[in-house]
């Protein structure tokens, strides 16, 4: 382990702009867990039941009973050492932006201050219909669904749902980033849901230096990743930080 932290480490140095894709994984141990795991959300609610575009329209009520579940996990959860590393490798100058496809808002919070969220952010709501937006501290759970002011309508949190497409403003950051980037951290993230799946080859495909770091192998990790470290984000990118700055 030591040896590929240092490994990494010096091909990081080389390199003139690094990014970060994070994923699920990196928020674990700040006490969010991963949807797919035992205990974790889509075990209670069937996705496609409850995190579908379609769902909400249809059933706003019931999809608002997940969704209320969701804002209780993010809104109180802390950065870890994971986001705090990242943060400390934005400050040094090392790691330019960071990709990630978390709506929990923890790299904000950490102190980087480029973020492009793929997936949206649950920090606001927004109403389809006039585009009214508040914040979603403000709402109650004794008033859900929470209602525009202006029109009535049901409104929603702007998280990308099932069945929707990435904000285009995040999705051309995204693709450029990939495409500028020498070195790519890919933390946390299983690989499987489309299209962030599709950012580590778009690097790759540049010459990126591709760096996993995960509890797991993924179905990136033989295809293009060019150094996998095994274990959590919180023990590994503290000490990833510490060989890079000696
Ligand atoms: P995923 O659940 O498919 O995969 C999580 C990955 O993280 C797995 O490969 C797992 O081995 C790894 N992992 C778990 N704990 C780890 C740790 N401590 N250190 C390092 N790796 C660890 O996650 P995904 O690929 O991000 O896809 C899930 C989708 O659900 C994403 O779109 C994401 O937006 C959403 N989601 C978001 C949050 C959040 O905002 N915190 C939480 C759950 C799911």
């Amino acid at each position: 382990m030591e040896k590929k932290i240092a490994e990494a480490a010096a091909r990081l140095k080389k390199c003139r702009h690094v990014v970060a894709l994070t994923g699920a994984g990196i928020s674990v141990e700040s006490g969010i867990p991963d949807f797919r795991s035992a205990g974790g959300l889509w075990e209670k609610y069937d996705p496609s039941e409850y995190a579908h575009i379609d769902a909400f329209y249809r059933k706003p009520n019931q999809v608002w009973q997940m969704l209320s579940d969701m804002y209780e996990l993010l809104h109180p959860a802390k950065p870890n050492p994971a986001h705090l590393a990242l943060a400390d490798m934005e400050r040094d100058g090392v790691l330019k932006e960071i990709i990630t496809q978390n709506i929990d808002s923890l790299h904000q919070k950490a102190g980087n201050t480029r973020v492009i969220e793929f997936h949206g952010h649950f920090r606001t709501l927004k109403c389809e219909s006039c585009g009214a937006r508040k914040k979603t501290e403000e709402i109650s759970v004794e008033e859900l669904p929470p209602l525009c002011a202006k029109c009535g309508r049901a409104m929603r949190p702007e998280i990308v749902f099932f069945g929707e497409g990435i904000p285009p403003k995040a999705y051309e950051d995204a693709m450029q980033a990939v495409s500028l980037c020498d070195g790519l951290i890919i933390i946390g993230t299983s690989a499987v849901v489309a299209p962030a799946s599709y950012l580590p080859g778009i690097a790759r495909d540049r010459g990126a230096f591709i760096l996993e770091v995960n509890l797991e192998t993924t179905p990136l990790s033989r295809k293009i990743v060019d150094l996998h470290i095994g274990g959590s984000a919180g023990s590994i990118l503290p000490l990833l930080v510490e060989a890079i700055r000696g």
